[in-house]
């Protein structure tokens, strides 16, 4: 006892410091490492450097803009690496590449020889390592794959290296995949972030529970779990330790001849802050992240300041103090041989207070968000067949894009947390990707369009256009006139691993048309007529988008029946029909004020909609192949955001979502509903107000409702900014419990008003129970179950039993303050005349008996992910396209499809000619009856036609050998550890090339081929 209470009267009073003697030069000793049995401080010296949020990116690179924010990351790496040439005991850790490949490619020779032996020594080191630190709530799953395999293949690249540690410190929440998925499966020990529930956060800190090893993903269990450190406070140092050149923080003083000399206080700070935070935490080691937003751009005023407390707070003894690094740090507690609490699921939703849910971002941006996710679909096709074609390292190829999507990632990007002229800004740059990409995908369709002609024919390649804007039903060369003798020739390809059909829509400009298959068959198609008004939104906005004014001949949709094999294409001509021909049907319009009809029915097929005339809204759902019947309600309301300006007041803003009220868009007297009908489709059109159109669709062969919103502008001229929310009510019982998608992947449990973790005190009964939706939501109770799908990013809940809600569209005059310093108030413009943002989009629902909502949202799911990539070629009068093109074409063996259950989520050539082969399981364990199960993937018919060289299984970025990784990679302990069976597919045999996939299982492939003996399509990719 006595000694004990020796020893804590010397750690109070720091009596181990010397006394100062003269003002001398004082050689700092920094080489400190781990002392056993002491507290070790691991002093982690960090920049965290957004790629884009109040700047562009490149403002940021370069400090342009410097009014906005003095922030410049040049300065940051020029100076921390002299800084740490200066001493070799310095460390630091970069995390986004964005900048760091902008610094890299205008180095000296000598200076990058000097940079890679600090990287090899270990002063240097990567961590995290994708382009950015992405959004965790809503990016897609392949979009975070994708953005880090760039990061990490240009660290590879130039360094060797493989990133061991997850750094997530700024994301407003936490996704199981990032846990499992993008940690755990890239080879990471660890994962460390600050962002959690204020309320979780308190009782972590009191239970010592910040450190967890968190099992993520139910299906692959502890084969996928990742150590995970959740800081005390934030992602700065402790009060006090802040040094850059501005900051407050006292300095060590340590000349005895000048005034406010202070080592022995500052050092007793530094030992009672290191004590307050071994307080917290199970093992003598705990980490000071020193550095924050854009900090080291003088680096040697930090470095100084840790140099002199390393020295004296290492004299001193009580603690001791290192630089360190996250992977260092990891290695210590791994060290320490603990058992760690256990963390599933999620960190979603995030509040950092009271009332203060950052929920709102979930949906923020909505026609960017939307815009991210076409293009992501986009850009997994547009690979695919820059391979068939064969890569070109000179462009045009896929590289902008990729580069332009990996930006949008970040956590001030798709987030739609970022300032107006930075969301242009990334908008741009996808604009810009999309084009070059465009290029690709055309050349390609020409090259595989034209495989049976001559070399000596090979000048008569066809152009290829493709329609970006379809949505907004512009798309030239489908408008064109064909009663010249010319047709149409549109080519649909098909990025999925399986046979696909779809009805198609294109804008026409005249009703007697035929269209033709791949066989020259004369097919159904159906014309749908383009009302004025949305002829009148085309024109506003093409001339907004594209600065010209759109021709407005466009008076028909034409709709019409794809079946496209698999990795492969199917072609359909348009002409004018000829007497003997059979035309497209035109559809009969029905409006509800022309009758006296008390209920519609649309459907042509298994699902019928019914609609009340009189009241102008659904009123039945029935399913007469499965008898599902149901009186559903489908409405819209929005949510007037809160208006103030402080803590107290919290305002709904670009991330919080704070709402003041709800009210209900109900339409003042009957509206009209306008029925259209035909062989393939039927949609009920509604104007609901001013600024909210709704089509509801219903195709003949499927068995779900497609809702198509248009909303905007949204009001804000009475003061009060809004949230548009729309609702789909049912009888289900679901007694408070839906599920939510993580990144498009795993469903996870939510239970409304509560919280696995802790007790949860409710402050926010709407915010608080919004989750981020990627893919879908859904609901059950005994018998039934009601799925909503997406086509991008949305937040959403189930505030009522048996009621889905998603948030569309938000537009908000108030700053939520969170540093953003605008309010999220988007506008389109022509010339200098705005109006708030218009935004378009769909989602799909459908009620299943119970257990076979699945197979459902799995397969549609991926169907909305990648839609059918159209491109338009014309083919003259007298050339006949069928009998000297190539009209179908699959990658695939004519006879193979992918199971239903697995998806090629990539297939890229690289720059080294060898191929990346991603393969995914698109179910979890024990969610579908059928689909649940171990699947395998024939190597061989995948790639008809090549001869496979060698297959090599990569962990999930492709930058290390899968068995290697799984090797070296940490064990952890878990406290009170259950049994479990964890399913994984097996090794991939050389000769038979079969892959084995389990439930939520990724595989990542490098194949090389033998080009020389590979005969079939490899024609075409040697002759390019
Ligand atoms: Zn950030």
């Amino acid at each position: 006892m006595e000694l004990h209470s020796l020893f804590l009267f010397a750690i109070l009073a720091g009596i181990f410091l010397p006394a100062p003697v003269d003002s001398a030069y004082v050689a700092y000793n920094t080489s400190s490492g781990i002392v056993p049995g002491k507290i070790n401080v691991h002093l982690v010296p960090h920049s965290h450097d957004d790629v884009g949020w109040l700047k562009t990116v490149d403002q940021y690179y370069a400090g342009a803009n410097n009014s906005i924010r003095g922030a410049c990351v040049q300065n940051v790496l020029d100076s921390v690496i002299s800084a740490l040439l200066d001493d070799s005991n310095r460390r630091f850790i970069y995390v986004e590449m964005a900048f760091f490949e902008r610094w890299w490619r205008q180095q000296s020779d000598v200076l990058k020889a000097k940079v890679k032996r600090l990287v090899d020594s270990g002063q240097l080191e990567f961590i995290n390592g994708g382009m950015c630190m992405h959004d965790e709530a809503t990016p897609h799953y392949i979009d975070l794959i994708d953005q880090t395999t760039l990061g990490h293949r240009f660290i590879l690249d130039e360094f060797g290296k493989k990133p061991r540690v997850g750094w997530q410190i700024d994301p407003f929440g936490h996704s199981a995949v990032q846990g499992y998925l993008l940690g755990a499966e890239l080879g990471f020990d660890s994962l460390f972030f600050a962002r959690i529930d204020y309320q979780d956060r308190a009782k972590r800190i009191s239970t010592k529970t910040l450190e967890v090893i968190w099992k993520a993903s139910r299906s692959l269990g502890s084969s996928s779990q990742i150590f995970t450190g959740i800081f005390p406070v934030h992602y700065e140092p402790p009060d006090g330790f802040n040094f850059e050149i501005n900051d407050v923080s006292d300095p060590i003083q340590d000349d005895p001849l000048l005034f406010d000399y202070n080592v022995r206080q500052r050092v007793n700070d530094f030992v009672a802050a290191a004590l307050a935070q071994a307080n917290v935490t199970r093992t003598n080691h705990i980490m000071w992240t020193m550095g924050t937003d854009f900090r080291y751009q003088y680096a040697v005023s930090w470095f100084r300041q840790m140099d002199k407390f390393i020295h004296y707070v290492n004299l001193d003894g009580r603690v001791n103090a290192l630089y360190s690094t996250p992977s260092i740090y990891t290695d210590a507690i791994f060290a320490a041989k603990e058992k760690w609490p256990l963390k599933t699921g999620d960190f979603f939703p995030y509040a950092d207070r009271e009332n203060a849910y950052w929920t709102g971002y979930f949906t923020s941006r909505p026609g960017f968000k939307g815009y991210v996710r076409s293009l992501s679909g986009y850009y997994l096709a547009a690979r695919q067949l820059e391979f068939f074609k064969g890569r070109y390292s000179t462009g045009p190829n896929t590289d902008a894009l990729a580069d332009a999507l990996a930006l949008a990632q970040h956590h001030d990007a798709v987030s739609g947390t970022q300032r107006q002229h930075v969301a242009a800004d990334y908008a741009l740059r996808l604009s810009i990707g999309h084009k070059e990409a465009e290029k690709v995908v055309a050349s390609s369709l020409a090259a595989l369009t034209s495989s049976r002609l001559k070399s000596t024919q090979m000048d008569s390649n066809p152009e290829f256009q493709q329609c970006p804007l379809l949505n907004i039903s512009y798309c030239p060369p489908s408008e064109a006139n064909f009663t010249n003798g010319k047709s149409l020739v549109i080519i649909a390809y098909n990025s999925l691993g399986w046979k696909r059909e779809d009805v198609i829509r294109i804008p026409v400009s005249s009703e007697n048309l035929v269209v033709r298959d791949s066989a020259g068959k004369e097919i159904e198609s159906q014309l749908l007529p383009i009302s004025n008004i949305s002829l009148l939104t085309t024109e506003y906005l093409v001339k907004a988008y594209l600065g010209i004014s759109a021709s407005g001949s466009a008076r028909y949709w034409l709709a019409f029946s794809v079946s496209v094999p698999p990795l492969g294409f199917s072609t359909y001509t348009v002409s004018s029909s000829k007497s003997t021909e059979s035309r497209s049907f035109v559809s009969t319009v029905y409006t509800s004020e022309e009758g006296s009809v008390e209920n519609l029915e649309v459907g042509q097929g298994d699902l019928k909609l019914l609609y009340s005339a009189n009241e102008g809204r659904l009123t039945h759902y029935a399913n007469k192949r499965n008898l599902v019947t149901e009186l559903p309600e489908l409405s819209y309301s929005y949510y007037t955001g809160y208006n103030g300006t402080d803590r107290v007041f919290q305002a709904s803003g670009a991330y919080v979502f704070r709402p003041n009220g709800t009210f209900p868009i109900e339409p003042k007297g009957q509206v009209p509903l306008a029925v259209i009908r035909g062989p393939l489709l039927d949609e009920v059109h509604q104007q609901l107000n001013a600024w909210l159109y709704q089509v509801t669709r219903v195709y003949k062969d499927k068995e779900h409702a497609e809702v198509e919103f248009t909303i905007g502008p949204i009001p804000v001229d009475d003061g009060y900014g809004k949230e548009i929310v729309t609702k789909i009510s049912t009888a289900l019982s679901s007694n408070k419990t839906f599920y939510t998608d993580s990144n498009g992947r795993d469903f996870i449990k939510r239970i409304r008003d509560y919280r696995a973790d802790w007790d949860l005190d409710v402050h926010q009964p709407v915010a608080g129970n919004y989750y981020p939706i990627n893919l879908g939501i859904y609901l059950a109770d005994e018998t039934r179950e009601l799925s909503v799908l997406v086509d991008r990013a949305v937040g959403g809940s189930s505030l009522v039993d048996g009621q889905i809600e998603l948030m569309l569209h938000r537009r908000l005059i108030n700053d939520d303050t969170r540093g953003v310093g605008e309010a999220l108030n988007e506008t389109v413009c022509v010339l200098d005349d705005c109006k708030g943002l218009m935004v378009r989009g769909k989602f799909y629902f459908r009620i299943d008996p119970l257990g076979e909502g699945a197979k459902w949202r799995r397969t549609l799911g991926q169907e909305i992910y990648s839609p059918p990539l159209l491109a338009f070629s014309e083919e003259e009068e007298g050339y006949n396209w069928k009998s000297s093109r190539t009209t179908t074409f699959s990658a695939m063996d004519q006879s193979y499809s992918l199971p239903n259950n697995i998806a090629v989520i990539t297939l890229q050539e690289l720059q080294s000619g060898k191929v990346l082969l991603r393969l995914a399981h698109l179910y979890e364990a024990g969610e579908d009856k059928d689909y649940s199960v171990v699947s395998g993937v024939e190597l061989k018919k995948l790639f008809s036609g090549k001869k496979i060289k060698k297959v090599t299984e990569m962990t999930l970025s492709g930058n290390q050998e899968r068995k290697k990784m799984e090797k070296s990679r940490l064990e952890w302990k878990v406290e009170d550890e259950d049994e479990e069976k964890v399913v994984r597919g097996g090794g991939v045999d050389p000769v038979k090339l079969v892959v084995e996939l389990a439930p939520m299982e990724i595989r990542t492939f490098i194949i090389d081929f033998d080009y020389l003996s590979s005969h079939g399509d490899s024609d075409i990719h040697h002759r390019l």
